[in-house]
């Protein structure tokens, strides 16, 4: 970019990093439209279509005229299920005047980090972390602090030495993107009551508990009164129902929180879509029975990727146990040489696009999506067994 444009950019948009994900995946996407056969391992969303219930909800309510603003927080009778879902599936508490439905959990995520982070407040991110936290913390003048954790999981002594005057918030991903890493209750337990006694704020980004195979989904916030009210649950139907271009997210906090976040998102985006949100309603009150087909899909599809990946020659990976996404240690693979590197040749030479590591703070890893058919799954990791071992 010449420097008369760049000095027209502020400082606070230059200094936003560009999508280290972005880069491969339109590289693969030009070459599969030149008619390359590229298998994508790169796919953030489920591979399954929003179930039929959902689409006729949309439809009925483009037939019975609603499409029109809606308050900015969210339809009362959206609200009001996810109340429900709230209560029935974590065991909280919360009212309507707790929630605030955006744009998909992305903008609940921004939302919450821009009204919670004043310039300087240091944000804690166990490593490796989903590539837009830390955007979104510089975004909100925050200082990130990125945390070794032990096998992805981060450790509550660790994390209590990490701890400053100036911490205001844990960002806490479980299951975690990119490595599916879920928290056991007894570590939640032990996080929660250091957070209570530094009096330190938490972000639980939920957005995966309904796909999880090996253990269960405790939210941080139903672990007492004291971490409920420090906590902001973040969550929406993008994954567990297959709806990731419906934007529709909501977080749950305390009142002054979410007055505060919906107050934002006034002078942003106003509501999120209006049929999207009836959609929504229906999506968490109309059944589980097609999450629970998935979720037993994505668990057949890890099952076969762990192996044939362990079956390669200087790759290894442990069974996520949650979302759809396998965090592969290529470290030692033959010429190995940076996650980018790596993912750029696998691209060009062996046709299979994965996510480096390095878009994740581990440089030593890429990351492979189980969101595609079990075809894809084999033909794909052949391909990359082949270029790694004979090449
Ligand atoms: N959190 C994590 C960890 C994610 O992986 C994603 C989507 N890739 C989101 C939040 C955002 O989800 P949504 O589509 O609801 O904005």
């Amino acid at each position: 970019m010449t420097k008369v444009l760049m000095s027209i950019i502020s400082k606070r948009a230059q200094a936003i990093s560009p999508s280290p994900t972005l880069a491969i995946t339109a590289k693969a996407k030009a070459m599969k439209a030149e008619g390359i056969d590229v298998i994508s391992f790169g796919a953030g969303e489920p591979d399954f279509d929003t179930p039929d219930n959902i689409k006729m909800a949309a439809k009925h309510a483009i037939d019975e005229g609603f499409t029109k603003y809606t308050p900015t927080s969210g339809i009362p009778d959206l609200k009001s299920a996810i109340c429900d879902k709230l209560k029935r599936d974590n065991n909280l508490d919360y009212g309507p005047k707790n929630i605030l439905v955006s744009n998909g959990a992305k903008q609940c995520l921004y939302n919450i980090l821009q009204v919670i982070t004043d310039p300087g407040d240091e944000v804690i991110i166990p490593k490796p972390y989903w590539v837009s936290y830390e955007e979104m913390v510089k975004l909100a003048g925050g200082k990130c602090v990125l945390l070794e954790t032990d096998d992805f999981i981060l450790d509550p002594d660790k994390f209590e030495q990490a701890i400053t005057a100036k911490t205001k918030v844990l960002l806490l991903a479980s299951p975690s993107n990119p490595t599916g890493a879920v928290y056991h209750k007894n570590v939640l337990e032990k996080i929660a009551e250091i957070c209570v006694k530094h009096n330190i704020l938490v972000v639980s980004d939920e957005i995966y508990e309904k796909l999880i195979y090996d253990g269960e989904h405790v939210s941080i916030a139903s672990l007492g009164d004291e971490i409920k009210k420090r906590t902001i649950v973040v969550n929406g139907v993008s994954k567990s129902y297959s709806m990731t271009g419906w934007r529709i997210g909501y977080c749950a906090a305390e009142e002054e929180i979410i007055a505060a976040a919906s107050n934002l998102q006034d002078h942003s985006t106003s509501n999120p879509n209006s049929i999207a949100q009836k959609a929504a309603v229906e999506a968490l009150t109309g059944g589980e029975e097609t999450v629970g087909m998935m979720r037993i899909e994505f668990e057949k599809r890890r099952d076969i990727m762990v192996e044939l990946v362990n079956d390669i020659k200087g790759f290894h990976a442990d069974p996520p146990a949650g979302a759809f996404y396998l965090f592969v240690d290529v470290s030692k693979a033959p010429g190995y040489s940076g996650s980018n590197d790596f993912c750029t040749r696998l691209l060009e030479k062996a046709l299979v696009a994965c996510i480096p590591g390095s878009a994740f703070g581990e440089d030593n890893y890429i990351r492979l999506s189980f969101a595609t058919s079990e075809t894809n799954i084999r033909k794909g990791l052949e391909r990359i067994k082949e270029f790694v071992e004979n090449s």
